[in-house]
């Protein structure tokens, strides 16, 4: 990780908003939908500040296509239904609007204040009658932080600086709260405030400063960084479903390599998933493996193809898994039960940290039983092996695993022709040159059944 040292500004501290008027950025209207815009302008013809906020500012400003248009206005959800049919308020804790538009979903949020202060008793002394705004445990986790602010104060309880940014429709300016824009330029990933104080308040800021630097080639601050490498076995303290959803975005936005590497180096892939680590501990080019893995589901993505989360988890775990399900097999288990037995020993331990789906388990143990029968050759039956579950995602297992450990595999290339030949002759357009394996069973067996329905999709 590169050193970078730049004075920090602590929350609390009286922060220069830096303007930058429109001529002085280079963030157009035309970058923006029309939802969005419609939304920002409507807020403003009521008369009131309409701002974009969080991540789309910091893309547009990168020259990215953002993922999604999120709005912060000082009008309170109530009002915003009132000017929007097409709003409903969601969560309970703090109430957002989503505004349903034909193919998308905005969301607008009313100003949120910061968590600044330790006890809250500064905003209690401020206002009596209200309770304090933000909670949190003995362990300085925030539990509560769910009353309405000032742009400013909405600023400041934002993880990152670069995420702290906001473009404010009245004039087209962007407003600068925390700095974001000069680490923005230095490619740096800065928490706002204290680092272990904003990682403590909610450790899976952790793993979104690696997503950002990892998605976005950015390096994190040294300081923050050294702190990540002491704290991170504190992400085990974050709510389930949450980390579940921040993993997801880990491994599946097409930086999963880079993530991978990060996650090792921070020592946050050991408080995370420690089987993977027992296993990696190993040495013999493991790392280097899961890497190859990883970059095939990044390929993936890049190719507009993106991976189910099962085949994801089997490049991440599968071949730990297999791994160890022969060492039981050598000691005398039937394969498929030391598989099943290792699966169920790995989601036990991953229960503890995250909360993830059966089903998502269950998509993981079919893909890794299926790989005896897909790597026979020439393969049996493999009209019916093409119609058990997860069979595509199986497939491309066979295929990730065939690239990355560079294994020459018959196997795998006579899948290739038979599925691509399927997909040829299921759509009429042709009679396929079937491979000369599938030539050779064709003439054994005289009564097929009809050929199954496959669908050529990688998931
Ligand atoms: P992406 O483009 O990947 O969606 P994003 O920056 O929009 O990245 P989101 O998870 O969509 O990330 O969150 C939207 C914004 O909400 C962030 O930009 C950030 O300002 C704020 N935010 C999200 N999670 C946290 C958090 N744990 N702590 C503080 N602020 C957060
Ligand atoms: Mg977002």
């Amino acid at each position: 990780m590169a050193m970078h040292f730049r004075p920090r500004c602590a929350m609390g501290d009286a922060m220069i908003t830096k303007i930058i008027p429109r001529p002085e950025h280079a963030i157009s209207r035309k970058q923006l939908n029309r939802s969005a815009l419609q939304t920002l302008y409507r807020l403003q013809d009521h008369g009131f500040t309409a701002y974009l906020v969080g991540g789309c500012v910091r893309d547009l400003i990168l020259g990215r296509i953002p993922k999604d248009f999120d709005i912060c206005t000082n009008a309170t959800p109530g009002q915003i239904k009132k000017m929007f049919r097409n709003c409903r308020l969601v969560g309970r804790r703090f109430r957002l609007a989503h505004l349903h538009f034909r193919d998308e979903i905005i969301e607008v949020a009313t100003f949120r204040a910061t968590a600044a202060n330790d006890d809250g008793s500064a905003d209690e002394a401020n206002r009596p009658d209200s309770p304090p705004r933000h909670l949190k445990n003995e362990d300085g986790m925030i539990i509560r932080d769910n009353i309405f602010g000032t742009p400013e104060e909405d600023a400041l309880r934002r993880d990152f600086t670069i995420n702290a940014l906001a473009y404010n429709i009245a004039d087209y300016s962007v407003i600068d709260f925390t700095g974001g824009l000069t680490d923005l330029e230095q490619r740096l990933i800065r928490p706002i405030g204290d680092p272990l104080v904003r990682f403590t308040e909610d450790p899976v800021r952790m793993i979104r400063a690696i997503r950002f630097a990892a998605t976005l080639d950015f390096a994190i601050e040294q300081e923050t960084w050294n702190i990540i490498r002491n704290q991170a076995s504190t992400i085990k303290r974050a709510a389930p479903a949450r980390l579940y959803e921040e993993i997801l975005k880990l491994f599946l936005l097409g930086s999963a390599g880079r993530v991978f590497v990060l996650l090792e180096e921070s020592g946050l892939l050991k408080a995370l998933f420690p089987w993977l680590n027992r296993w990696l501990q190993g040495g013999g080019g493991r790392s280097e493996l899961i890497n190859k893995t990883l970059q095939w589901l990044d390929n993936m993505v890049h190719e507009g193809t993106p991976p189910s989360v099962g085949l994801m988890l089997a490049a991440l775990f599968g071949p730990s898994l297999e791994d160890q399900a022969l060492v039981r097999h050598r000691a005398g288990i039937p394969y498929q039960q030391a598989l099943h037995a290792c699966c169920s020993s790995l989601y036990e331990e991953l229960r503890e940290t995250l909360s993830f789906p059966a089903k998502v388990g269950n998509q993981l143990r079919n893909i890794l039983s299926l790989q005896p029968s897909l790597r026979k050759f020439p393969p049996r039956r493999p009209g019916s092996l093409v119609n058990r579950q997860d069979f595509a995602a199986a497939r491309n297992y066979l295929r990730i695993m065939a690239d990355a450990k560079g294994e020459t595999l018959p196997a795998r290339d006579w899948w290739d022709a038979y599925i691509e030949g399927r997909v040829i002759e299921s759509s009429a357009e042709a009679v396929p040159a079937a491979p000369a394996a599938k030539r050779a069973r064709k003439k054994r067996r005289r009564r097929r059944s009809p050929p199954p329905k496959i669908s050529n999709q990688l998931l």
